[in-house]
């Protein structure tokens, strides 16, 4: 059988998708990465905010339509979207002939092998969707913080770590198999191990992801304000693996509006992070993600908040529109803010951000980038990579114009030019070998495989 797997929404869910993909090829099926040569189309959705169900929607609705052509036989659906709204969905679409929750990966490879009468149901390897030389570790999941606005909770349930032995086998088989950077996700990275061993096991955790020396960078991703500790700030900035790197969403600075979405922190704690941070990890690239438009949020909190971003100047900014949710409590608060406020206040502080992240780039014309080389973009006719300040998919990008370069492999490129969201450079034609990498692992014990 010809399957077909599609992932939307977050990093979260494409690692589900990576061990669903590793559970069905130990079920000899054929994976494709066309959903025109496949039996099977399933789909692992997104659900929390409007955008993303439309989106998923949409998907779906293509699928149906090719089996309705006849290109396909069977569409399965899974995740956040059909994890809330099941029953919704197979009213609205009987055609799909299975919805899933998220998770479910066990069940769907089940409904599958059935079919195929093999009996195998055991999630094991993943296979990486990801290019080779990165992946996702997914620490946790679900989240138990109260976030009025948020229906993560709702559809991830409570919160739950993976136990570490598990945690670092899976990275030391990644960086086996050739990954060099490891993305840490979770809902909130911060509390990982509360619930599995009664105490916050991050930084033990990340001592032992440390000591894979074939992990050249590691990011730490989805940090929650209220829980980030002063020791892990020491820890970033002792570690030169841990990537100087911090992304740590904050949503609004007003301290009105952080009390009506139930943050459990304010401004001023929210500032003495960033200051520590900034303090203990000169050059670090800040990233945050603010919401426009909460129920409530006045002219006076959105003044508050343009000039918190042009103090802060923070190096990568994420600006969502508040997406009223109908299972989260901020549903039914009043004083909504009309659309079009809400889009002009988004446009306000886009354009101050790209302004910023303009001028940051330049301050980076004449300075050396340690840079991940991911592809070569023909249009350009330049090398595209990434620098210790961008991940995946969110951030920004580095055009490398030179003859021959490796993908996955690292450079230092010297930046002759800056956009508000790219640099551009040339390679001092040095790759970045195990001899150049300074790290607290004793150069002895490297097999830097590349
Ligand atoms: S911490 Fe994040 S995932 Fe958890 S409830 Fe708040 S916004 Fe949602």
């Amino acid at each position: 059988m010809k399957i077909n797997v599609t992932t939307l929404g977050c990093p979260k869910n494409l690692v589900d998708s990576e061990f669903l993909l590793g559970g069905l090829k130990g079920c000899d099926v054929q994976l494709v990465d066309d959903p025109l040569l496949a039996e099977t189309l399933i789909l692992n959705t997104c659900g929390f905010i409007q955008g993303a169900k439309e989106e998923s929607i949409d998907a779906i609705l293509e699928a149906v339509a090719l089996k309705k052509s006849g290109s396909c036989k069977r569409v399965f659906v899974t995740g956040c979207l059909s994890q809330r709204y099941a029953t919704e969905l197979r009213r609205e679409i009987p055609e799909v002939d299975g919805f899933f929750g998220n998770r479910d990966m066990n069940r769907v490879i089940r409904q599958l092998t059935r079919e195929l009468d093999l009996r195998r149901e055991i999630l094991g390897e993943r296979i990486l969707t990801t290019p080779s030389h990165y992946a996702y570790l997914k620490i946790s999941e679900g989240c138990e913080h109260p976030c009025t606005f948020c229906s993560i909770p709702g559809i991830r349930g409570k919160f739950k770590s993976r136990p570490m032995e598990d945690l670092i086998r899976e990275a030391q088989s990644l960086a086996d198999s050739g990954v060099r950077e490891l993305i840490i996700v979770a809902q909130d990275s911060t509390v990982y191990g509360q619930d599995l061993y009664g105490e916050i096991r991050l930084l033990p955790l990340l001592r032992a992801l440390v000591s894979i020396r074939e992990l050249k960078w590691m990011r730490l991703l989805y940090t929650y304000p209220a829980n980030f500790s002063a020791e892990l700030i020491d820890f970033i900035s002792e570690h030169r693996n841990i990537l100087n790197y911090v992304d740590m969403p904050i949503q609004h600075i007003s301290d009105r509006l952080l009390r009506k979405m139930a943050r459990k922190t304010g401004r001023r704690h929210i500032e003495d992070i960033i200051a520590g941070i900034r303090h203990k990890c000169p050059g670090v690239t800040l990233r945050t993600t603010l919401m426009v438009g909460f129920p409530g949020e006045t002219e006076q909190d959105h003044e508050e908040l343009c000039e918190f971003i042009g103090d802060t100047r923070f190096e990568r900014l994420g600006l969502f529109a508040y997406s009223s949710e109908e299972d989260t409590p901020a549903f039914n608060f009043p004083e909504r803010v009309p659309e079009n406020i809400v889009q002009e206040r988004l446009a306000e502080l886009n354009d101050l951000q790209c302004q910023i992240s303009e001028e940051m780039n330049q301050e980076l014309i004449g300075t050396e980038q340690e840079v991940l080389i991911e592809e070569y973009d023909t249009e350009e006719e330049a090398y595209v990579g990434r620098s210790v300040g961008d991940c995946p998919q969110i951030d920004n990008r580095v055009l490398v114009r030179e003859q021959k370069l490796e993908i996955g492999r690292f450079y230092l490129v010297n930046i002759t030019g800056a956009g508000p969201y790219e640099l551009v450079g040339k390679t001092s034609g040095q790759m970045l070998s195990p001899q150049n990498i300074e790290s607290e692992v004793p150069h002895e014990r490297y097999s830097f495989a590349g």
